[in-house]
């Protein structure tokens, strides 16, 4: 049985943000200079959910969709304009020394590492800033080096690690002081598959033998599927989904792509007629749907789990002569496109 104290709480958040606007034409840099516009965004837009001591959630959605923002108010970074963050009962930004220290951080995109130090040097002072003992240090540091395989670049300048030498170094730095949480944005970002394995497989045991609590941001389906429980989807600063992945799966139905071609032309009956759903006393609406009609070629998106293929076959066989009838499984990451 899994605890359930609750390690992150955020209720009610919200971040807006003031830019200038800029103006366009001749003259448009001093012109925005001077003018002093502004448009407020609203990145993130009251979020609340609550995450337990032991979980590694999976915090998904498009670009632009307000992740690293949130990330970035629960770390204590960013101010939010309004709402609470509080991790392990307590608030990130009234206390932040405090709770840094139980915090993990890493941001895929910026190494928190010393670009020309070796990364033998950036651990120092990492530990040093952390006032983790010696003894503490070189346990972890051993221990994650180990697990990482850090040895073969251990006196490398960062700068010179491939991308994904240097992530692996980001994220043992990131346990140097054993924090309790571990907050990841976009730790797979670019790297091959290879790296991503080795990744994936620590963080895996991070969770499950050391008992972290990890929030991850990813683009990559595969992380997800690998390794949350539960995912949040967030889209245009609001949460879509939170949830199992199974349940995700369930919720959006996962349509199946069916493609026919026919010998010559075809007829479609009109939506009335379409004998099928009837037929199988099933809901139209919610069996298939046609969204493609070509000169000779179907599309059609079924819901297998209610749908058979025969009957789908019978079916267009009444509209044609069926040439090809082709299916196409849509994957995990067709699922989340849906929900964005
Ligand atoms: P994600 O990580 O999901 O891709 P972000 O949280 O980085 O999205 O950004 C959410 C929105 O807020 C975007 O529209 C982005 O342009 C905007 N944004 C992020 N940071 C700032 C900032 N410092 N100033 C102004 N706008 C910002
Ligand atoms: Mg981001």
């Amino acid at each position: 049985m899994k605890n359930t104290l609750p390690m992150i709480e955020v209720s009610g958040l919200h971040k807006q943000f003031r830019t200038p606007v800029v103006k366009e034409g001749r003259f448009a840099g001093i012109r925005t200079l001077f003018t002093r516009e502004y448009r407020m965004k609203e990145a993130v837009k009251d979020i609340s959910f609550s995450i337990q001591k032991g979980d590694f959630v999976g915090y998904i959605g498009p670009n632009g969709a307000g992740k690293s923002t949130t990330i970035k108010m629960l770390t204590g970074i960013l101010h939010p304009s309004s709402g609470e963050v509080k991790i392990n009962g307590i608030n990130p930004h009234k206390h932040r020394r405090q709770v840094a220290k139980r915090l993990g951080v890493v941001f895929g995109q910026r190494s928190q590492l010393w670009w020309d130090l070796p990364v033998k040097d950036s651990y120092d002072i990492l530990a040093h800033m952390y006032k983790v003992a010696p003894d503490e240090k070189e346990k972890r540091q051993g221990e994650m080096g180990e697990l990482l395989d850090l040895k073969e670049f251990w006196l490398t300048p960062v700068r010179k690690l491939s991308l994904g030498q240097r992530m692996r170094a980001d994220i043992a730095a990131s346990m140097l002081h054993d924090p309790d949480v571990l907050f990841l944005d976009e730790p797979t970002i670019g790297l091959d598959v290879t790296a991503k394995r080795s990744i994936r497989g620590f963080l895996k045991k991070l969770n499950s033998e050391f008992g972290k609590t990890i929030l991850l941001t990813t683009h990559d389906m595969d992380d997800i599927e690998q390794l949350c429980e539960r995912v949040m989807v967030i889209n245009h600063g609001q949460l879509s989904y939170e949830g199992t992945i199974e349940n995700l799966r369930d919720k959006i139905g996962l349509p199946t792509l069916i493609r026919v071609t026919f010998h010559g032309t075809y007829q479609l009956p009109a939506p009335q007629d379409q004998c099928l759903p009837v037929e199988l006393g099933l809901d139209a609406e919610r069996t298939f749907q046609i969204v493609d009609a070509g000169s000779h070629e179907v599309h059609i998106e079924a819901n297998r789990q209610q749908v058979k293929a025969m009957d789908i076959l019978r079916m267009v066989s009444g509209w044609g002569e069926v040439a090809d009838i082709h299916m196409e499984e849509p994957d995990f990451e067709d699922v989340i496109h849906r929900v964005y």
